[in-house]
């Protein structure tokens, strides 16, 4: 293999965004893949204003590919499909300058493959552990290889292996769920183009989300003991039961989708850390900063974080002091983001029957201007850089 100045271990959706904005300043970066080829992925996710307005700098318009739809109607409803309040999801987004898209994940990580270009990606090159040197750091791979680099960045997600390096093994933190989801052919009169809908039950919600070309996503939560989520073994016919007596788009959704499209992840983050990085070797993503769904922003942040490591990297000339500089400009905001995802989830999974009434008609009878002022609030990231 060869030595670039920048190795990029992770070719997921922040590694991809790093190579493109590290290419983008003229500077030779590489990435290693631990899997053999492009991951095949049957779901999608939110791609947040934040996200959409760093790709468009970087040439990358998400709203043409064919699986993507920008948010328009955002509704949350009860369990049984009672609309608690709908949000003007397309006027928020104008007030930001860029759209909130849906996306399925082989169209993202595809888009951001050919947008990455001639930049060299090495599939089967996984990662298994270190060694920093005087000019750089040297990474060995599961086959023996060896990948150099001046510096090197962990993108290499929720069990990265550099992150082990740089703060050791670490527990994972559990909330006590489990997440379903899955993407599928799926219409419904309620899905009209650009719908959100988020109906909330008792321990229990569901995401019903156009994604363009006639194709849903959905995602089902419900509340377990930790270990269960964790070691989860059962089939269509719990996710079927979990949601049973809900609205009926949530129920056909369920029912249209084949048991072998479902996927099952727990709820799961891990503590916030305080050093992402040492001499030549830092981390981005969920990596870095692995945080729970309830806002959106796991991967989206991930694809700020690629963005100002560009910047550090062509602004500051020392390698060590780019890396030591693009930390202390992401960690305040990645905790923030960590923690407000935390307090929301809490809130959304509620099992609590007083809890759950009260939330709803919190939801029903707030301003919309505090409504609006809290949705937008994370999706507000400045493109510019400061000393
Ligand atoms: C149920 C669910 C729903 C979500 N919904 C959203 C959403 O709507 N919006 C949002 O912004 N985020 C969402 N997220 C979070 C989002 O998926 C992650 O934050 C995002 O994928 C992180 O990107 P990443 O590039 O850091 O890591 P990943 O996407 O995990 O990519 C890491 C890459 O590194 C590779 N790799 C791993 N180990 C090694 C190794 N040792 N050597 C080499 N390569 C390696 C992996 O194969 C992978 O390709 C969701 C997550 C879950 C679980």
């Amino acid at each position: 293999m060869t030595e670039p100045t920048v190795a990029v271990i992770g070719a997921g959706i922040g590694g991809l965004t790093a190579a493109i904005a590290l290419r983008a300043k003229g500077i030779d970066v590489e990435v290693y893949e631990a899997a053999p080829e492009p991951r095949d992925s049957g779901t999608a996710l939110g791609i947040a204003s934040n996200a959409t307005k760093v790709l468009r700098s970087l040439g990358i318009d998400l709203t043409t590919d064919a699986f993507c739809s920008a948010l328009e109607h955002f509704e949350l409803r009860t369990a049984r499909g009672r609309l608690i309040r709908a949000l003007p999801g397309a006027a928020i987004t104008a007030e930001l300058g860029h759209p909130f898209v849906s996306i399925h994940r082989n169209e993202l990580i595809r888009t951001l493959r050919n947008a990455a270009a001639d930049t060299p990606v090495h599939y089967g090159a996984e990662v298994v552990d270190l060694g920093i040197e005087r000019c750089g750091v040297r990474a060995i791979c599961a086959d023996g290889t060896e990948v150099r680099g001046a510096v090197l960045i962990g993108a290499d997600g929720f069990r990265s292996a550099v992150r082990s390096v740089v703060a050791g093994e670490q527990a994972t933190s559990e909330y006590g769920y489990l997440c379903w989801l899955a993407t599928v052919r799926f219409s419904h009169p309620r899905m009209v183009p650009g719908y959100t809908g988020h109906y909330w039950g008792r321990g229990q919600r569901f995401g019903l989300i156009d994604i363009g070309g006639g194709m849903a996503y959905w995602w089902g939560t419900k509340n377990m003991p930790a270990a269960r989520a964790r070691d989860w073994n059962g089939g269509k016919a719990d996710v079927r039961s979990a949601f049973d007596g809900w609205a009926p788009e949530v129920v056909d959704a369920i029912e249209r989708t084949p048991a072998d499209a479902i996927v099952s992840v727990p709820g799961q983050d891990r503590p916030i850390l305080k050093q992402w990085g040492t001499g030549p070797v830092t981390l981005l993503g969920d990596a870095a900063h692995p945080m729970l769904t309830s806002r959106s922003q796991g991967a989206s942040s991930a694809v700020e974080d690629g963005y100002v490591l560009a910047e550090a990297i062509a602004r500051i000339s020392d390698p060590v002091e780019a890396l030591r500089a693009y930390e202390d400009r992401r960690r305040g905001r990645a905790g923030m983001l960590v923690r407000s995802s935390r307090r929301l989830n809490r809130l959304e999974q509620t099992q609590n029957p007083i809890a759950c009434a009260a939330r709803n008609f919190g939801m029903r009878y707030a301003p919309m201007r505090s409504l609006t002022r809290n949705t937008t609030r994370p999706m507000r990231f400045d493109l510019g850089w400061t000393a």
